[in-house]
């Protein structure tokens, strides 16, 4: 198979020759389809496979389309891993193949500086790649928010299970439940009432 296959704009193909790849792994022929066309996936592969820019190209070709629906300063991507080494190696490829359209990505892991982390959060970003504890405590300091997160990697999610992050895990799916879920009551509120009047006690 080759990258023309997945019908990449001009300027992500330049990231990607830029990398010297000359044709797309096996992951990445058959998950970069499947997570383009919207669906949720499971990809199992192994490191070196190529699958961090699997979920890396759709991720950004998804931002580009929502970040014109939606303005905010929230990330719109979130990628959760396990170890601080694999959080800074996704942010290195985030930053990489984000240069086509001038994505900005943070990285945000436990041993870090909090201060540093929650500036670099402030300042923006579309894509924020963390270990789960910390994405936690930066939401509880609302450093950020995930209101408009709309895509969502769990990288070498095993791990995380093996190291006990299943509580961490579970939560950051249910504090995104939860804002996707408020949105939608909002946006069908909207919808359906005529000049609401807010009571809030
Ligand atoms: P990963 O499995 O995501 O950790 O990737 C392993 C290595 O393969 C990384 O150094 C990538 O930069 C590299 N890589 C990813 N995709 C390709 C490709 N299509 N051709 C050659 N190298 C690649």
């Amino acid at each position: 198979s080759s990258f023309a296959h997945f019908g990449f704009d001009e300027q992500l193909m330049h990231q990607i020759r830029k990398s010297e790849y000359t044709q797309p792994t096996p992951i990445q022929c058959q998950g970069v389809p499947v997570a383009l066309s919207g669906r949720d996936m499971i990809g199992i592969a192994k490191t070196g496979s190529g699958k961090t820019a699997a979920f890396i190209w759709p991720m950004l070709i998804h931002i580009m389309d929502q970040k014109e629906l939606e303005p905010g300063d929230g990330p719109i991507a979130v990628i959760v891993c396990p170890t601080r080494e694999l959080c800074q190696q996704i942010h290195a490829e985030c930053k990489r193949f984000g240069k086509a359209y001038n994505l900005r990505s943070v990285a945000v892991y436990g041993g870090g500086s909090m201060w540093e982390q929650a500036k670099a959060l402030q300042e923006g970003a579309e894509i924020v790649v963390c270990t789960p504890g910390r994405l936690i405590d930066h939401v509880k300091k609302k450093a950020t928010n995930l209101q408009r997160v709309s895509y969502l990697v769990f990288d070498e999610a095993d791990r995380m299970f093996d190291m006990g992050f299943e509580y961490q895990v579970r939560s950051i799916a249910t504090l995104l439940f939860s804002a996707t879920f408020r949105k939608k009551i909002e946006k069908l509120a909207r919808d359906i009432l005529i000049d609401p009047i807010r009571v809030v006690q």
